[in-house]
């Protein structure tokens, strides 16, 4: 029975991901479902992003979080248009949220959104929100275990970043290790060690996202 009512709950969902889908294809806008750990990077990794492209292409934000406006806080700073959607407990976006959101921005002028999910590591990955990508920020602190323990969110991501890589040298991660099981689990998903502190392997990180928001 309850398998029933899940199945229910995503065929909804589903519909309206397409919509949503449909909606910013027309208008050439390339969405990314930005997911990960909470202390994974994400909001850090949007303002490196915003920092480096908001001169050279038009962005926005949506920000899903359980309670507050903190993320959104930081975006905004940036002048990138963002809106805030609270979940109020609920541990992942789904598509009637992302709807919803989409409502309050100007769609005419934008070349790409990213959403940035609730942090969390599990449902996020079963929940499609209209995006054309996903990707998964992962970072050196949460250990090498996280992609085999967790292999639905790494296998839906068309890329994965493993952020703090200036921590390494603290930890027992292994960036070798990691890419690895990313890739036994997703042989196609690309891998990019980063660190948002630093800057190192940033350019990466834009390059791929160039690539997509332009095609
Ligand atoms: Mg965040
Ligand atoms: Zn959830």
């Amino acid at each position: 029975m309850e398998i029933k009512v899940m199945k229910d709950i995503l065929g909804q969902n589903d519909k309206t991901a397409a919509n949503i889908h449909a909606l910013l294809a027309a208008r050439k806008i390339f969405a990314l479902n930005l997911m990960g750990s909470p202390g994974a990077g994400k909001t850090s990794l949007l303002e490196r992003t915003m920092a480096a492209m908001k001169d050279e292409l038009r962005m926005a934000v949506i920000e899903g979080d359980l309670f507050t406006s903190r993320d959104a806080d930081r975006i905004a700073k940036s002048g990138v248009p963002v809106i805030q959607i609270n979940t109020a407990g609920g541990c992942h976006l789904d598509a009637p949220m992302v709807e919803k959101a989409l409502r309050e921005l100007d769609l005419d002028c934008l070349d790409f959104i990213i959403i940035e999910n609730v942090g969390n590591l599990v449902c996020p990955a079963e929940f499609a929100i209209g995006e054309d990508e996903k990707a998964t920020v992962l970072s050196v602190t949460e250990g090498n275990d996280k992609p085999m323990k967790y292999p639905l969110i790494f296998k839906e991501s068309a890329v994965t970043v493993i952020n703090k890589i200036d921590l390494v040298p603290y930890t027992d991660f292994d960036v070798a290790q990691a890419t690895e099981d990313i890739k036994t689990i997703h042989p196609a998903a690309k891998v990019l060690p980063l660190s948002c502190s630093t800057g190192e392997g940033i350019e990466a990180w834009l390059d791929w996202l160039r690539e997509k928001v332009k095609r």
